[in-house]
């Protein structure tokens, strides 16, 4: 059975995209079959795989849309390992393009419902806010998976995160869970990152992942590359931590 991971915090810049692309690599070299689902206007995740997505003829808007199924939509790139459902800028239009139909917070579950059961595990990379995308993601996903970055307004915005999928869990999808929190461009020598982890490590406990991902410039120069860094620059401290995240999360959720 595929697991579905949405990868939320409506903060940009804490490494959400990063760490699906980093991540649906790792997993994929672990020999899971793995679909990253790009669920941003921005198509970050989709041209850090390797995709153009200026070139796209059909996008993650038309699934959702119901007008292409996933399959056909979906690209197998050869430069990686793992699956794409790309998007680009086309996007922008699906928040009003979703407005009038019904079970519209369910149009993503509904896309993935035929593609699915073809992966070990479905990674959705969110946008940055708390809209109607970022809701068809935790609708349609088993767990959430949190970036953060150990700054000193890093916990500012979770209430509203964990509110909404408080929300979500009560209203359409009651088995969601917290699949982890991932502290991103991690530097564990300062005082103020000690002071933020403990803060974590008493509100989530368990949830709080061991793996940490230090801030590393191969991880920021591999998407001008279209690679993960894992392919990019193997060896890297970025990649390694990486790997070791994936094997985590497999022992976590069985994957
Ligand atoms: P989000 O998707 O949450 O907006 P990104 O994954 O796009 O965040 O990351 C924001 C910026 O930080 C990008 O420029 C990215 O290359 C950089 N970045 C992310 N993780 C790291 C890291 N571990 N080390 C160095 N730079 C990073
Ligand atoms: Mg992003």
């Amino acid at each position: 059975m595929s697991h579905i991971i949405a990868l939320t915090n409506q903060k940009g810049g804490v490494g959400k995209t990063t760490s699906a692309v980093n991540l649906a690599a790792s997993l994929a070299a672990l020999d899971r079959r793995v679909l990253l689902v790009d669920l941003d206007p921005q198509g970050h995740a989709s041209m850090g795989s390797g995709i153009d997505k200026h070139e796209l003829d059909h996008s993650v808007l038309d699934v959702l849309l119901g007008e292409q199924p996933a399959e056909a939509v979906i690209e197998r790139n050869s430069a990686v390992k793992f699956d794409v459902l790309p998007s680009n800028g086309d996007l922008t239009a699906a928040e009003v393009e979703l407005l009038d139909r019904d079970k519209r917070e369910r149009c993503l579950e509904t896309a993935l419902a035929g593609v699915a059961s073809h992966y070990d595990v479905v990674l959705i990379d969110c946008p940055p806010s708390l809209n109607m995308l970022t809701v068809n993601a935790l609708t349609a996903a088993d767990g959430v998976l949190i970036p953060l970055q150990c700054e000193f307004y890093a916990l500012e915005g979770l209430s509203a995160l964990l509110d909404t999928v408080e929300q979500i869990k009560h209203s359409v999808n009651p088995e969601l869970a917290i699949s982890g929190i991932l502290r991103t461009m991690y530097d564990k020598r300062t005082s103020l990152t000690r002071e933020i982890d403990k803060q974590l490590r008493d509100y989530f406990g368990d949830a709080l992942l061991k793996t940490t991902i230090p801030r590393n410039v191969k991880v920021a120069e591999s998407p001008s590359h279209g690679l993960p860094v894992t392919q990019y620059a193997r060896f890297s401290r970025g990649s390694q931590a990486y790997r070791v995240l994936a094997k985590e999360m497999i022992r976590r959720l069985s994957l």
